[in-house]
């Protein structure tokens, strides 16, 4: 059945995979958003013919404006960060797929979600900076939080039965290491912005590999697991999975594990979330076990790598402790890519922004906002 996808961040990593998801069934595009990259949107609108398009930057919004000028059927244009919750609420697709990266995210999931559309979720950062909000409103509205992160994807996928997923008793949140697994604290010092940005397994946008390479994503990840799951974090354990193969896995009350396995691209995980709860055939390729010789699991080093350690007091501080570690990310991996700080600063800022406060209680929308932007200055003041 020919499903209307809303898809925001589209020329994204995730974004452009999505697409390929979306061109080999046939679906069709209500609205695409990005922030800058004109030229690439405007290929993605003659391809999938969009009703709405936002382009968040104002710059970028412009220059699209004046491309579209005199087409004909050209996709009517939204602007900024009111532009993309507005494109969100649109009444028109079946479902929305958040692919925008960072906390520019949350507002979009959360008009989304009160609109009373699914929600197809990768952008990680809406349930960390606002999870107790992006939840009460997936209740209040009735809606369906589908998890796109490929490690949630997988718990997901492994809780299906319905019979047995009230026993889950612990989450196995596998992570691949990233580039700099093994090392010790001596050999990160000198790591630059061109090493951290080589993945071993995937290929992402330049945030998340940075996320990768400090841990971060996996202490991110944690959190997200948390508000998804409904597990507390001390039953979320981290394994070290270098080959990307095993997703990662659940445990039952009787100590049976099921895992999730498959080769590593997110275009299986973007179009189970498109497809569910069904299973279609899709573009990516079978996992060979004629080839696969070995699985190997290993600990994560959380004394090495800070900023997974950062994250998981702030998800025990609670309240707005986690927005307050992502914002502290955002700004510190924003100046790690401008070449202004080194690699071990990122997790000295991000522990120091979760050690400066208790963080604890409920929090409002705007609670969430001026927490991100204290983080933000707690980084440039403690450079
Ligand atoms: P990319 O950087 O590749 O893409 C981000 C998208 O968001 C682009 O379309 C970009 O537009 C848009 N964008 C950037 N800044 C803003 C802003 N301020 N407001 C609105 N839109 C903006 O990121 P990824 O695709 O790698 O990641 C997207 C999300 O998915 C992240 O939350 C990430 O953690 C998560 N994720 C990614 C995975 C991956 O494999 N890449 C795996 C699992 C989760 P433009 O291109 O015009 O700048
Ligand atoms: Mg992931």
């Amino acid at each position: 059945m020919s499903k209307k996808i809303t898809l925001l961040g589209s020329t994204g990593s995730i974004g452009t995979q999505s697409l390929d998801v979306i061109r080999a069934q046939g679906y069709e595009v209500y609205g695409l958003s990005a922030h800058s990259h004109v030229e690439k949107i405007l290929q993605q609108i003659e391809e999938f013919h969009p009703k709405y398009v936002c382009m968040t930057d104002p710059d970028a919004a412009a220059k699209l404006d004046a491309a579209l000028a005199g087409r004909a059927n050209a996709p009517k244009l939204l602007t900024g960060p009111e532009g993309l919750k507005e494109l969100a609420a649109l009444d028109g697709p079946d479902v929305v797929l958040n692919s925008v990266v960072g906390i520019a995210g949350l507002g979009a999931s959360l008009c989304a979600i009160e609109s009373g559309h699914d929600l197809a979720l990768a952008n990680k950062e809406s349930l960390v900076t606002g999870g107790h909000l992006v939840t009460q409103a997936v209740e209040k509205h009735g809606v369906q939080l589908l998890p796109v992160d490929s490690e949630h994807s997988a718990i997901f996928q492994c809780l299906q039965d319905k019979e047995s997923a009230p026993s889950l008793t612990k989450i196995l949140l596998t992570a691949s290491g990233g580039p700099f697994f093994g090392m010790t604290t001596e050999q990160l010092r000198g790591k630059t912005r061109a090493d951290a940005l080589k993945h071993p397994n995937w290929n992402m946008g330049a945030k998340i590999t940075i996320d990768s390479a400090t841990l971060m994503n996996k202490g991110l990840e944690l959190i997200e697991a948390v508000w998804l799951f409904g597990l507390p974090p001390e039953k979320i354990q981290i394994v070290v999975q270098r080959q990307s193969i095993v997703h990662s896995a659940v445990q039952f009350s009787d100590n049976s594990i099921i895992a999730q396995l498959g080769v590593p691209d997110m275009r299986i995980p973007i179009q189970y979330a498109l497809t569910y709860p069904k299973r279609v055939p899709g573009v990516v390729p079978e996992l060979d076990f004629t080839t696969l010789k070995l699985l190997t699991f290993d600990v994560a080093d959380e004394k090495t790598f800070r900023c997974l350690a950062a994250c998981k007091k702030a998800i025990r501080k609670g309240g707005l402790g986690p927005c307050a570690a992502n914002g502290a990310n955002e700004e510190a991996v924003k100046l790690f890519l401008e070449d202004k700080i080194g690699f071990l600063d990122i997790g000295r800022l991000v522990e120091a922004v979760v050690d400066s406060d208790s963080f604890g209680g409920d929090y409002t929308l705007a609670d969430v906002y001026e927490c991100d932007r204290m983080a933000r200055a707690f980084v440039r003041a403690h450079l």
